[in-house]
């Protein structure tokens, strides 16, 4: 395998830097502007159904988030909720957005290693702006021969981007958090992928986690796909 894979995709939210737990703790504040109309657990679940519905019209990241808020806040109200309520959930979002990128612990000596040996491309998702605020400080943009904002991530998403970069399927190798983003798709289409689990998952990327794949590995943390590359 190793002398195989020519091309390495890398993800970018919680593989190279910290993205759910500031979710998670949005939603908590969310939580607590909606506490005088409905429980945590019963508003996080119309949450969730409400940004899986809208994910094919908004597409993913914090606008997209914000924006399900709002409008599950509105129903879950039955339009009571009031304008300052509303000021403080735009708020959450604007807080996201502003958040210093931090990246995991030894991303950036495992992307320097990695470049010497492979052509690395970045593949993410969510909104263009923000994913390009968030390389920027990162500082590991130099490390990537190209950078794909990718608006999903499914079979046909990746399969756009082999072809745009000339990449065989059987020379790639993405790695990435997500089972459900970052490898089912990329093993489905022929590629080989390497899971680097996070402790935090967005319940709508949750998927089935225990699948055993002749392409697949398995990393502990970042630090250990040097161990396998
Ligand atoms: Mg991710």
């Amino acid at each position: 395998m190793r002398n195989k894979i020519k091309v390495v995709g890398v993800d970018a939210d919680d593989t190279l830097w910290v993205n759910q737990p500031y979710f998670d703790d949005a939603e908590k504040i969310y939580a607590s502007i909606m506490a005088p109309y409905i429980s945590e657990e019963n508003l996080l679940r119309e949450l969730l159904n409400t940004q899986s519905r809208n994910i094919p019209v908004y597409g993913y990241g914090v606008k997209s988030f914000v924006l399900s808020m709002l409008e599950t806040a509105c129903v879950q109200s039955d339009n009571k909720i009031n304008a300052d309520s509303v000021q403080k959930i735009i708020e959450i979002g604007k807080d996201i957005f502003s958040k210093q990128v931090e990246l995991l612990d030894n991303v950036d000596e495992v992307l320097k290693k990695l470049k010497e040996s492979y052509k690395l491309i970045l593949l993410t998702k969510g909104d263009l702006l923000d994913q390009k605020r968030k390389l920027r400080q990162s500082k590991l943009k130099d490390y990537f021969h190209r950078v794909e904002v990718m608006s999903n991530k499914a079979e046909d998403d990746y399969a756009a981007v082999f072809k745009r970069n000339a990449i065989k399927t059987n020379e790639f190798m993405m790695i990435g958090n997500s089972m459900k983003s970052d490898i089912i798709p990329v093993l489905n289409l022929g590629a080989y992928a390497m899971h680097v689990p996070y402790h935090a998952t967005w319940a709508h990327e949750v998927a089935e986690e225990n699948i055993d794949h002749p392409r697949l590995t398995r990393a502990k943390n970042i630090k250990s796909i040097m161990d396998i590359l």
